[in-house]
């Protein structure tokens, strides 16, 4: 019999993740002096042309330390642009990548670092979260391949709230609610452990109240910094929890049916976290009590209508006629283990209620 067997509270956890740098213009005042430290003299910088535009001064101080920029960053990092990427960064013979910029921007950086075993230095520009994991993810015509690797883990991350303060209110939400699911689908994941329930927890709490101030005021800074840090926290959920049946779901539709990803997510999870609460009801209590007494689905479901982020799959281009091939896809032979129990009619309720 194993250990585990007899004490089901048997854990192990590593804990890793890059040099966190946090505050308010940190990018601006320690950017030199991180670079110095990383010993990067000639740096290539993965951002979108917007980014770019609107940021470019930040880097005015390196001077000639940059040697390349590389802007077209897209979304789930297609193989060409990972090719494009790696190539310029072996041309210019760089020793340092600078992600600045979201998820695409990261994911670029991570694509190149995989094979270049180059450093990352991260400014997040969105809460996705990506630059605190070792997630990679590159797709090859409509099939994502992710992993994880410890060489496409960044650094140091320079998180500054102020590099958010003009995230526009849309954007601002789905990605603060993509960060809420890594919370969530952390609470129930195979890797979880009372560390990152912990972590998970507060992720979820910051989050919350962050998403309720920026809906009261745009200006608002401190919403901004629960955001940020709750950004950092889910994750780190992500990085050492990994996800369950939420996540899963939302690959599944997203890839199959070509949804919108924040959107999916936003659209998906009130209702997966209801299938998720049944099975198992005391790791959901472990974050209804920071969103709210009435039970984790109902909480979210409030949170998401109090913040203007309700999302419904047959808005994102689902037709409901897809939904019994949906639900057979959800519950079909070979899926992972996170979907093992979930029968074709629990399928079809989820897919009704995520469908409006
Ligand atoms: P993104 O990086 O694609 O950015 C979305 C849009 O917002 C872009 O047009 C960008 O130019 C703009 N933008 C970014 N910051 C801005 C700012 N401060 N102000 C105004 N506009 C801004 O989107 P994302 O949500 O950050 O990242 C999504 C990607 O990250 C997906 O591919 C997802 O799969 C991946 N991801 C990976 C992990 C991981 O651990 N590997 C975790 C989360 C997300």
């Amino acid at each position: 019999m194993r250990a585990a067997d007899t004490d089901p509270g048997r854990f192990s956890i590593t804990l890793r993740g890059p040099r966190l740098v946090y505050g308010e213009t940190v990018a601006e005042t320690e950017l030199t002096s991180e670079l110095d430290l990383l010993h990067a003299e000639r740096v290539l910088v993965l951002s979108s042309a917007r980014e770019l535009a609107v940021r470019g001064s930040l880097l005015a101080p390196l001077g000639d330390r940059i040697v390349g920029h590389f802007t077209d960053v897209r979304r789930h990092v297609p193989q060409a642009v990972a090719d494009a990427a790696t190539d310029l960064a072996r041309n210019l013979g760089v020793d340092c990548l600078l992600s600045m910029g979201g998820g695409s921007a990261v994911g670029t950086a991570k694509a190149i670092a995989l094979t270049t075993e180059l450093p990352i230095i991260a400014l997040p520009t969105t809460y996705a979260g990506s630059e605190v994991t070792p997630v990679y993810g590159i797709t090859n015509a409509s099939t994502k391949r992710t992993g994880r690797s410890d060489l496409v883990l960044p650094r140091t991350v320079l998180l500054d709230p102020a590099m958010t303060w003009d995230l526009p209110l849309d954007l601002t939400r789905y990605s603060a609610v993509n960060a809420l699911a890594h919370c969530v689908s952390g609470i129930f994941a195979r890797g979880r452990s009372p560390i990152t329930d912990l972590l998970a927890a507060e992720g979820a709490r910051l989050l919350s109240r962050g998403l309720r101030g920026i809906t009261e005021s745009f200006e608002n800074r401190g919403a901004r910094a629960d955001l940020t840090q709750g950004s950092y926290l889910a994750g780190t959920v992500l990085a050492h929890a990994g996800t369950s049946l939420h996540h899963t779901i939302c690959h599944i539709l997203g890839g199959t049916f070509d949804l919108p990803h924040a959107e999916t997510h936003a659209a998906v999870l009130p209702a997966a976290s209801a299938v998720l609460q049944e099975r198992d009801p005391d790791a959901a209590e472990r974050l209804a009590v920071v969103l709210g007494p009435s039970g984790l689905s109902t909480g979210i479901n409030d949170l998401l209508e109090a913040v203007g982020a309700v999302a419904r799959l047959r808005d994102l281009g689902l037709r409901k006629t897809e939904l019994p091939r949906a639900a057979n896809l959800l519950t079909g032979v070979g899926q992972s283990r996170e979907m093992a129990g979930l029968s074709v009619a629990r399928a079809s309720q989820l897919l009704e209620e995520a469908w409006g």
